[in-house]
């Protein structure tokens, strides 16, 4: 194996936070995998926590089986390239997709590479070090600080909600949770054409950055009926797409009033496997309402980090701590302070 002008010799273990079940994360020292000629080392400088991660810890989803070290909102430097990689070198600032598809399945023929049976997460953001596959690995526009990388990945699965809901110029659009999923899912659909905004959080601060990003109206729904603001901005009509993006059973039946007839929903929150929202069969007729899930994306990734190069996404990176200090990080993140909590380098 080559690798380019290695300066240091490079690490072979890593420190990681390893999930081993419900409620339990360790933080443990691991090897690191020997390079190959399509592999390239990553020096982590961020890590989202994302409610997958959360849903995870909490037991309330199964995507994944432990052990393993979780966290997939990665960005990072290049520390080395095997010799068989040519898109990025040693020092660029990259952010990392999440997993390896296999290619030659039924779904991965139909473009749907997250329903890939046999594809290989890649994503263990919640460590010093990473070596994955170079088609991973995506470049940073220029001037895009490695800390930004971070939301190439909760970008992209907000484009991918957008694009579910085909947003046009001029739509109408009302979106449940300003958390970073809702927010990018806002700026996105501004970008789209939608003109007329309106966002629902409990949070103040999460609802000030609603505002700077576009959003027509944001709404505190503890004071506020977002059902009677969507149509108040409609003509008493309901919006052209509704977004929900908390994740609760509650506010999936809420998301449902929402859209206008022929209009439509767009779950994209990560609910628990136990939610059972009760939709009204007779409006899903007579209303003939479209309701979509938005799964973590198709091609969108790439795209997405091209976006982090136009849109000023900072004011949702709210809160880091270094990886030691995972366990605060994740707490952080489980009380809803701030909007995206991140782990990683000082
Ligand atoms: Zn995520
Ligand atoms: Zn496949």
């Amino acid at each position: 194996m080559q690798l380019e002008e290695p300066r240091t010799a490079l690490p072979t273990t890593t420190l990681s936070a390893v999930w081993h079940g419900m409620g339990d994360l360790r933080l443990e020292q691991q090897p690191l995998a020997a390079m190959g000629p399509m592999d390239v080392m990553v020096d982590v400088v961020g890590c989202g926590v994302c409610a997958t991660d959360l849903h995870l810890l909490d037991g309330s989803i199964s995507l994944y089986r432990p052990p393993r070290v979780l966290g997939h909102e990665v960005s990072g430097v290049v520390r080395a390239v095997g010799s068989a990689v040519s898109h990025v070198s040693p020092g660029d600032a990259v952010a990392l997709d999440t997993s390896v598809p296999c290619n030659t399945c039924f779904y991965c023929r139909e473009g749907r590479p997250f329903n890939c049976p046999h594809r290989i997460p890649v994503n263990a953001g919640f460590s010093e070090y990473n070596v994955v596959p170079a088609s991973v690995v995506y470049k940073l526009p220029p001037g895009v600080p490695p800390s930004l990388g971070v939301l190439a990945e909760p970008l992209s699965c907000a484009i991918h909600a957008v694009e579910r809901g085909e947003i046009r110029p001029a739509d109408s659009v009302a979106i449940i949770g300003a958390g970073a999923l809702g927010l990018l899912v806002l700026a996105v659909a501004r970008l789209r054409g939608a003109t007329h905004i309106v966002v629902s959080d409990l949070d103040a601060g999460r609802r000030q950055v609603a505002l700077q990003l576009g959003a027509s109206r944001a709404i505190d729904p503890s004071a506020e009926s977002l059902l009677s603001v969507a149509r108040e901005m409609t003509d008493g009509r309901g919006v052209d797409c509704a977004f929900e993006a908390v994740g609760t059973q509650a506010t999936i039946e809420q998301a449902f009033e929402l859209p206008r007839q022929g209009g439509t929903l767009v779950q994209v929150s990560v609910p628990p496997v136990s939610a059972r929202p009760s939709l009204p069969a007779y409006e899903l007729f007579s209303r003939e309402l479209t309701i979509r899930g938005s799964y973590i994306r198709t091609n969108e990734f790439r795209r997405a980090v091209d976006l982090l190069g136009t849109l000023d996404l900072s004011p949702l990176i709210t809160h880091h701590f270094a990886l030691p200090r995972i366990h605060d990080a994740i707490e952080a993140a489980c009380t809803r302070q701030g909007i995206r909590v991140v782990v990683g380098q000082a």
